[in-house]
């Protein structure tokens, strides 16, 4: 008999475009879980100008990119203010083998070894669900599903645009760091025979219920 941790932990991976964000949220209000999302933490630093916050701006000025050990900094703040009986969703990170060496080390040492979940879709399915994506020019609403259809924004009327990252030329570099970078981490964990995969390339509503399944059989429920 294995002994079940009894914390949820998650970690989702998946391409652009998969719905990891969707996912993640809908878990986090199903069980109650705290979501990590480093890039949302870091820029919320930024925002509130603390001294980590004006570290990272800093070096975002210059246009580089933030090291993993600030993404480690970032996940140990976020760790020591979670309560320990608080189970929690992790959404975009690791995003290299680096980093996910340094977070596998770290998140062992607080007992919250995740669960690593890939939403799988293709990569053709990948591009065309990013060419879909549009923002409002007025007040930045990104709509899903049946709206993405609409020329006007749902909340305010406003025009629908793509997305300025959402730029094929912009989107192809992303994939390439994508398979250059992610992916690696992705076969690690498939090849350490930990790595739970669902299919993604379904309403949204069904890849939730085949997540939700599949922590069933794992023991955990809402
Ligand atoms: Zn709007």
């Amino acid at each position: 008999v294995t002994r079940r941790p009894k914390i949820l932990n998650i970690n989702l991976f998946g391409p652009f475009g998969a719905g990891k964000g969707t996912q993640a949220e809908l878990l986090a209000k199903k069980f109650k879980l705290a979501h990590f999302v480093a890039g949302d933490l870091l820029k919320d630093e930024m925002r509130r100008r603390t001294a980590f916050g004006r570290e990272v701006d800093a070096i975002v000025r210059k246009g580089k990119l933030v090291p993993d050990r600030y993404i480690r900094e970032l996940l140990v703040r976020f760790l020591d203010s979670l309560p320990k009986t608080k189970g929690m969703v992790i959404d975009g990170s690791p995003r290299n083998l680096p980093q996910k060496k340094l977070m596998d080390a770290l998140l062992a040492t607080y007992e919250r070894t995740p669960i690593p979940i890939l939403i799988d879709i293709s990569e053709k399915e990948s591009f065309r669900r990013l060419g879909l994506r549009r923002i409002c020019v007025a007040c930045a609403h990104k709509p899903i599903g049946k709206d993405l259809n609409k020329k006007d924004c749902q909340r305010c009327g406003g025009r629908l645009v793509i997305r300025f990252d959402d730029r094929p030329d912009i989107i192809k570099k992303r994939m390439s760091v994508y398979k250059k970078e992610v992916l690696p981490v992705i076969r690690s964990y498939k090849r350490s025979g930990r790595m739970y995969t669902v299919n993604g390339e379904q309403e949204r509503a069904d890849v939730h219920k085949d997540i939700l399944k599949l922590l069933s059989r794992l023991g955990y429920k809402p």
